[in-house]
């Protein structure tokens, strides 16, 4: 255990001691640290967030009496005889006993507890900077068919500038939460009666999506890539041959029945491009042939797992197949990974980091293909990382069935981790569709397949950017770019002619026309986080200008709407993040 983890465990200590010591009847159990904090689980103990503070005030009260800890070695049956009202302890007792370790207690103050180790010493002066967070059930060792005990989280930290950092980011990660913010911002819904994971893109954040999709089709064409577009469904066996069926399975939906054959809503979109590969010659000389599609596939996940836009049902993937010869995979890499470092940089990611992820060492039977063939396509990216001198963790277990991955790790704002693009080199499913060109001396030769989504899921994409940013879009994908808002009806239809002008020069422009103040105008157009808004009344009218203003509040004064429009598109052009 590292320093913080001693210090988060032994704070965990003190939360138990106040615990036990407001509600004697309380048995505590487990009370691991964990990331960002600590948590401890007690029976027999019914209380609501609203007891924090007095616990917290305890815990306060009692660690002016700790000096350390004290490790005391005793038997099994001494210790069987302390905790004999606690049978959670007992039940950890005797697997320490059958493991053959020393059993240990920790006595700090008048508290002791059952424990391995790993503390802080002078209690009294290090744990000053704690806060107890929420309270949650959970199952006794996580099994749900063990009894329900409540988990009290906190967290600690050293300084008092570090836990408030913490708890900062914490209320703002909450402001931020996509599936509150982005139902705020009426970006998308997931009605019940279509289903859990099955969200619905409502107007605004459709906008969203397809400027996003707009953006990646052009500057993927400008980069070689050719867009086609594939039915959502098709035979069975074609996920058969692609090895998805014997080793996706779990992710799938049951196959129906269609004309007495067996078909299948698409998890993967890999097997629709082999066949547009296929379904013309190619020579050494055309290659590499990039297909590209904004594909949506669909997987399961267990509802428990379901999460607003991160965690749906389906998902939209920036998918593409690059078919090259062997002695370009390492150019095609790095080709991708120069586009996904242009993406990051567009959407304002500045933090992000690559995870090479490799097979489990120890389940190859999970994978498809030989040693020989996984070092092969590892080699080739860990080739191309190493020429743009890129950084990179490798992480095993991770990869796909049919070749290890590159993926994206992006932080956001607020440094928090999201898995998004992946990238992959496959020789596998080459050879299950009997891809081939025909090489240099006229024979037929076997493409290398690179399958890569930079952005991975758009749904979930769009979850990040909302979290990102906060819910303020750059203007180039605010699905509301300008709001006019006439100051009295007077000026309704001088308002609704700029609207009209900024609709017809592709600007997403609304009129405000409610019967409301240009006070409430202004601030439910800040609250819909809309980029500008142009104040118009009977001066502006008179000259033929308007009043800019923009969502941070700042008053631009009197400009000519066409200088506006000339900025605003030189903004929206140009991506600027705003
Ligand atoms: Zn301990
Ligand atoms: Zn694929």
């Amino acid at each position: 255990m590292d320093k913080l983890d001693n210090l988060r465990h032994s704070t965990s200590h003190l939360l138990a001691a106040a615990v036990t010591s407001l509600w004697p009847e309380a048995k505590p159990t487990l009370g691991p640290p964990i990331e960002n904090g600590f948590y401890y689980d007690f029976a027999d103990l019914k209380i609501s967030e609203e007891d924090l503070p007095k616990i917290e005030a305890k815990m306060k009260q009692i660690v002016k009496t700790w000096n350390g800890f004290e490790k005391i070695e005793v038997s099994t049956v001494e210790a069987k005889k302390m905790f004999k009202d606690n049978h959670f302890k007992i039940e950890l007792i005797e697997e320490i006993e059958k493991s053959g370790e020393k059993i240990t207690l920790y006595e700090s103050g008048k508290f002791i507890d059952l424990c391995r180790g790993g503390h802080i010493d002078k209690p009294s002066q290090k744990i000053k900077y704690f806060k107890l967070l929420s309270i949650a059930g959970a199952y006794w060792r996580g099994n749900e068919k063990n009894p329900m005990l409540t988990r009290i989280y906190g967290t600690v930290f050293p300084s008092k500038k570090k836990l408030d950092d913490y708890l900062f980011r914490l209320a703002e990660a909450k402001k931020r939460d996509h599936r509150k913010l982005g139902k705020e911002l009426g970006f998308f819904i997931i009605p019940d009666e279509v289903g859990p994971g099955l969200l619905i893109w409502t107007p605004k954040g459709a906008t969203i999506r397809r400027e996003i999709e707009k953006f990646i089709v052009q500057e993927q064409i400008k980069r070689g890539y050719q867009h086609v577009y594939s039915p959502h469904i098709g035979r069975k066996s074609l996920w058969v041959t692609s090895g998805h069926w014997d080793l996706y399975k779990d992710k799938m939906y049951a196959p129906m029945k269609i004309d007495k054959e067996d078909y299948l809503v698409k998890p993967m979109n890999c097997p629709m491009h082999m066949m547009v590969y296929k379904s013309a010659l190619h020579s050494y000389r055309d290659l590499p042939v990039r297909i590209a599609e904004n594909a949506t596939v669909y997987r399961y996940e267990k509802t428990g797992e379901l999460s607003g836009m991160v965690r749906v049902r389906y998902i939209t993937q920036d998918d593409s197949h690059i078919f090259c010869r062997e002695d370009q995979v390492i150019d095609e890499f790095i080709g991708v990974l120069d586009y996904i470092i242009y993406l990051l940089r567009v959407f304002g990611i500045k933090n992000y980091y690559f995870r090479l992820s490799l097979r489990d060492p120890k389940n190859k039977d999970k994978y498809l293909g030989s040693d020989k063939v996984w070092y092969q396509a590892e080699e080739k990216i860990e080739a191309a990382v190493r020429k743009l001198n890129l950084s990179y963790q490798k992480v095993e277990g991770e990869a796909a069935f049919y070749g290890p991955k590159l993926d994206v790790m992006v932080k956001d704002a607020l440094d928090r981790e999201w898995q998004c693009g992946t990238i992959q080199v496959d020789f596998m499913l080459p050879e299950r569709f009997q891809l081939e060109y025909i090489d240099k001396k006229g024979k037929p030769a076997r493409p290398v397949l690179i399958h890569r989504a930079p952005l991975g899921s758009i749904e979930r994409w769009v979850g990040l950017l909302i979290e990102h940013y906060a819910g303020n879009f750059p203007v180039w994908l605010s699905p509301i770019q300008v709001a006019v808002l006439p100051i009295t009806e007077r000026n309704l239809e001088y308002a609704q002619n700029i609207t009209n002008n900024l609709i017809n020069q592709e600007i997403r422009a609304v009129t405000d026309d409610r019967r409301e103040t240009l006070q409430a105008k202004i601030r439910d157009a800040q609250l819909a986080k809309t980029p500008y808004m142009l104040v118009v009344g009977d001066k502006e009218e008179k000259d033929g200008t308007v009043s800019k203003r923009d969502r941070k509040g700042k008053d631009y004064g009197l400009l000519k709407i066409d200088d506006f429009i000339l900025a605003l598109k030189k903004e929206i052009n140009e991506k600027t993040l705003g």
